[in-house]
């Protein structure tokens, strides 16, 4: 068996195996050699690399991966594709499925007990209902990771990417590019799919900075702040950093003159350095 990224080969081992999509875990399965090309490609994947996968389905991508990587290990929620795994991944002995929700999973645990402590690189096709948590897992929880490539909804992927002062950029543009430089590795339109879903992809690229670019003194007041600035979009930085119970109004008044930044401007004007030196400042004063 090769490939198994045709329409052809998808649909005759789902059929074999009785294997009926479900929509609420987001199974849509990847039917296009380039975009696989791709997503391998942009994440550099190369002999030595340990990969994690999130939901390989029935393992279009993973086998894709296994031919270049040290490891991968899938992790699946689906009991039903176990078996359709075991044989579409019988012939790469460097390949391991974990039977588990993505979400439940310590994954410092698993780096250490089935990738040797790491470092590791996320490569997947997420499922959408839950890609945030997912990226935000891997960012947050002190996890050896290097890279993280990844198929997202088109519209988060732009999110992820966009700059200061644009209709995009929001919380989750700073929260991902605090660690990451950005980069988009390709476009998947809907038809690339089986089933089809109802929206657009893209595979997004986010390669964790080795050295931090931005210091927050205080990161959970850092990301207060992002929250706050951005909870009301239309609202000048003065009242919606006042309502986020920190600070009071005139105090708000004085860190945002210290911090040099115009108090009648809106969150989304702001880079992540200028969110870094205010919640800096902001924390001095508390
Ligand atoms: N990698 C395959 C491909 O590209 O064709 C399948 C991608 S499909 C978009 C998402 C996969 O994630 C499905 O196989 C689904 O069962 C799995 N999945 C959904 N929720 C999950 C979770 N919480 N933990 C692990 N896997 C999950």
């Amino acid at each position: 068996m090769d490939r198994l990224s045709s329409h052809r080969a998808t649909k005759d081992i789902v059929d074999k195996h009785g294997f009926k999509f479900s929509k609420s875990l987001g199974q849509n399965f990847l039917i296009d050699d380039n975009v696989i090309d791709k997503i391998i490609d942009g994440a550099r994947v190369k002999e030595g690399d340990k990969v994690i996968e999130v939901g390989p389905g029935i393992g279009t991508l993973t086998r894709e991966m296994a031919k270049r990587a040290e490891k991968v290990v899938a992790v699946e929620i689906d009991k039903n594709l176990i078996p359709i795994l075991k044989e579409t991944l019988a012939d790469f002995d460097n390949t391991e499925v974990v039977n588990e929700d993505i979400l439940k999973v310590d994954i410092n645990k698993l780096v250490d007990e089935k990738l040797s402590g790491g470092p590791v690189k996320l490569i997947a096709n997420l499922p959408y209902y839950i890609t945030t948590p997912i990226v935000m897992k891997f960012l947050e929880e002190d996890i050896p990771v290097t890279d993280i490539v990844v198929m997202v909804q088109k519209e988060v992927a732009d999110r992820m990417n966009a700059v200061p002062s644009t209709k995009d950029y929001g919380a989750l543009s700073v929260a991902v590019q605090y660690y990451c430089d950005t980069e988009i590795v390709a476009k998947a339109p809907r038809h690339m799919f089986i089933p089809q879903p109802k929206v657009d992809s893209t595979v997004i690229g986010l390669h964790i900075r080795e050295e931090r670019k931005y210091k927050a003194d205080n990161e959970q007041l850092f990301f207060k702040t992002v929250k706050a600035a951005f909870g009301q979009r239309r609202k000048t930085l003065l009242n919606s950093l006042s309502s986020m119970g920190v600070l009071d109004k005139a105090k708000i008044k004085e860190v945002l003159a210290e911090a040099g930044i115009d108090e009648k401007r809106r969150g989304e004007t702001l880079s992540i350095e200028e969110f870094a030196h205010l919640s800096n400042i902001i924390n001095k004063n508390i």
